[in-house]
C-alpha cells in the first residue's frame, strides 16, 4: 500500500525512510542531553541523565535492528527505479551497512560494553589523576576482551582491527594506513629535528598575553560568526572538553574554553570547532532527513574540515593579516605591542611535547601513529596489557626524544581505550591528510584564496567546501568524495609539503645551522 503523502515513492521505501526518521529524531534528543550535560546541568541531575540517555540508546538500538527494517531494505532494493536514482542507490547502500553493523552485534554483548565502559571510564579518570596505571590495568584489559569479541562478530573473517576501524572510516584499513604513515614519518623526523635544532624559534609570548574572558568570548563569536558559522542555527558555549553537536537541522551545537593566561587555545579551539560545525550546518539535512546522505562521510572527513579552519586557515599569515588588528581591537591593546607576523610565527612553532592535544600541526601525527601501533598489538594480544607503559615510554623516547615521567603524562592521557574506541585515532591524521589535499585543490581552483582571507573574506572558502564536501553527505565513502573534490586518491604528499614549507617559512631564513 502507498503512502498517501508519497504517492509516487515505493511503498516500502516510504515506510522506511519515515522508520529512519523516527531513529533520527530519538538520537538528536540524545545528542540535546549529551550538549546540556556538558554545559549546564548541574551535577546532581548526572544519575538520572545517564538513565535518559541508556533509555534513549535502547530505543536507538531496538528500532535500527528491528527485522522489520531488514525486511525494507530488502523490499526497497528490489525496486529497479529506486536503485536507478544515485542518491537513493546511495541511500539505500548506506542504509543496509549500517543494519547489517547493527544486527552482526548480540544485544547481551553491547549491554556489557556499555556497562563496562561506563566504570572503566571512571576508573581511568581515577587512574589518571593519581597517575597509577596498575588500577586502570585490569579496566582496559576488560574493555579489551569486550572489543576483541565484538571485533569479530563485526569483521565476519576479516581483519578484528579492520572491522573497528571501519565503523570510523568505512572502508579504510590498517593495511592502506601503514605505508601512507610511514611515509608521513619519514619525512615528519627530519623536519621536527629542523624546528629543535633551529637557532631562532619563535617566541610565544603573545599568545600567553592574559585576556578578560568576556573579551576572548566576544572575539571567538565574532571569528566564528565571520567563518560563516549561522548563528541563527546554532549555539557557541563553554565546556571542559571543546566539542561540537550536530544535533539535527537547525541545530547545531559548539563549545570552547577559555584559560584566564592566554587567549590562543581557546581561538584554537573555536575555529576546530566552528570548522565541524559549518560542515554541519551544510549537510543537507532538511532534504535527507535522517537519512544516511543527511550525514558526514566518516570521521576523517569531519575532521578534515575542523583541521583545515583550525590550522590551515588559523595557523596562516594571510588569516593573521586580516585578523591581528581585529584581535586588538576585541582581545586589547596588550596585544598591540606585538604584529601579526609574530602571532604567526608563534602559533607554528613545531616542539614534541609529551601530550598529544597540546601538540603542534607536525608533531601531532607522530602521537597518532604511536596509538595507532600500540593499539593493533593491544588488540591483537601482542602487546600485553602490563607492558603498555614500558612499551609507550620506548617508542616517545624513540619518536619524540622525550622522557616520560609518570604514565599520566604517558599512557594514560587519552579516554578512547577507556571507551572501547580502539581504530579511532587514525581518523585525526586522516583529517590531516585530506585538509592538506582539499587545500592544494582549493588554491588552484581559487587563485585569490590568500588574498581574500587576508581581506577576512571566507565565502568564496566555504562555498568550495559546501560544494564539494559538505553538500554529498555520505553520498560517497570518504575516498572517493576526497578524490573528486581533488582529483587525487589519498596520499601524504599535500601534507608533507605544506608542513615542510611551514617549517621553511618559519625557521628557516637562511639562520638554521
Ligand atoms: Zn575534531
Amino acid at each position: 500500500m502507498t503512502d498517501p503523502r508519497n504517492t509516487d515513492v515505493p511503498a516500502a521505501y516510504a515506510e522506511l525512510l519515515e522508520r529512519l526518521r523516527a531513529i533520527a529524531t530519538l538520537s538528536s534528543a540524545s545528542s540535546a542531553l549529551a550538549w546540556d550535560q556538558e554545559t549546564m546541568m548541574p551535577s546532581a541531575g548526572a544519575a538520572l541523565r545517564a538513565e535518559q540517555l541508556a533509555t534513549l540508546a535502547k530505543l536507538v538500538h531496538d528500532r535500527a535492528t528491528d527485522e522489520r527494517l531488514g525486511e525494507l531494505i530488502t523490499a526497497s532494493e528490489a525496486v529497479p527505479a529506486l536503485a536507478d536514482d544515485e542518491a537513493t542507490a546511495a541511500n539505500l547502500r548506506e542504509v543496509r551497512r549500517d543494519y547489517e553493523r547493527a544486527v552482526r552485534l548480540p544485544g547481551a554483548l553491547v549491554r556489557e560494553l556499555t556497562a563496562t565502559t561506563s566504570l572503566s571510564m571512571e576508573a581511568w579518570k581515577a587512574a589518571r589523576a593519581r597517575s597509577d596505571f596498575a588500577a586502570f590495568a585490569p579496566w582496559l584489559a576488560k574493555v579489551l576482551a569486550l572489543t576483541r569479541e565484538r571485533a569479530q562478530h563485526l569483521a565476519d573473517g576479516g581483519e578484528p582491527y579492520d572491522a573497528l576501524l571501519d565503523e570510523y572510516e568505512p572502508g579504510m584499513t590498517a593495511a592502506r594506513l601503514e605505508p601512507l604513515f610511514g611515509e608521513l614519518r619519514g619525512e615528519l623526523t627530519p623536519l621536527i629535528r629542523r624546528a629543535a635544532e633551529s637557532p631562532r624559534p619563535p617566541d610565544e609570548a603573545v599568545l600567553r598575553v592574559a585576556v578578560p574572558i568576556a573579551r576572548q568570548q566576544e572575539f571567538n563569536r565574532e571569528i566564528a560568526d565571520r567563518m560563516g558559522f549561522d548563528f541563527a542555527a546554532g549555539r557557541l558555549d563553554t565546556s571542559t572538553h571543546p566539542f561540537c553537536e550536530g544535533i539535527g537541522p537547525g541545530d547545531t551545537r559548539l563549545t570552547t574554553r577559555y584559560r584566564d593566561d592566554g587567549w590562543a587555545d581557546a581561538l584554537s579551539s573555536t575555529m576546530h570547532e566552528a570548522g565541524h560545525g559549518l560542515y554541519e550546518q551544510g549537510l543537507p539535512k532538511t532534504r535527507f532527513r535522517g537519512q544516511p546522505l543527511a550525514s558526514s562521510a566518516s570521521f576523517g572527513a569531519h575532521e578534515s574540515q575542523s583541521r583545515l579552519w583550525e590550522n590551515l586557515v588559523g595557523r596562516s599569515r594571510a588569516f593573521w593579516r586580516w585578523a591581528f588588528p581585529h584581535a586588538v581591537a576585541t582581545l586589547g591593546v596588550a596585544l598591540a605591542r606585538f604584529d601579526e607576523e609574530w602571532i604567526y610565527r608563534a602559533s607554528n612553532t613545531v616542539r614534541p611535547t609529551l601530550i598529544r592535544v597540546e601538540s603542534d600541526e607536525a608533531t601531532y601525527n607522530l602521537h597518532i601513529m604511536l596509538r595507532f601501533d600500540l593499539e593493533r598489538a593491544l588488540l591483537s594480544g601482542d602487546l600485553p596489557v602490563g607492558d603498555l607503559p614500558a612499551a609507550w615510554n620506548e617508542r616517545v623516547r624513540e619518536d619524540l626524544k622525550l622522557e616520560v615521567p609518570d604514565d599520566a603524562r604517558g599512557c594514560l592521557q587519552d579516554v578512547h581505550w577507556s571507551m572501547g574506541y580502539i581504530g579511532y585515532f587514525p581518523t585525526y591524521t586522516l583529517g590531516n591528510l585530506y585538509a592538506a589535499q582539499l587545500w592544494s585543490a582549493m588554491t588552484a581552483a581559487l587563485p585569490n584564496l590568500e588574498s581574500q582571507l587576508a581581506a577576512g573574506e571566507f565565502t568564496p572558502l566555504l562555498g568550495w567546501l559546501r560544494e564539494n564536501v559538505h553538500r554529498h553527505g555520505r553520498r560517497y565513502p570518504a575516498e572517493e568524495l576526497f578524490r573528486r573534490a581533488t582529483g587525487q586518491p589519498l596520499r601524504s604528499d599535500a601534507l608533507i609539503r605544506y608542513l615542510g614549507n611551514k617549517v621553511e617559512d618559519v625557521y628557516g631564513g637562511g639562520a638554521a645551522v
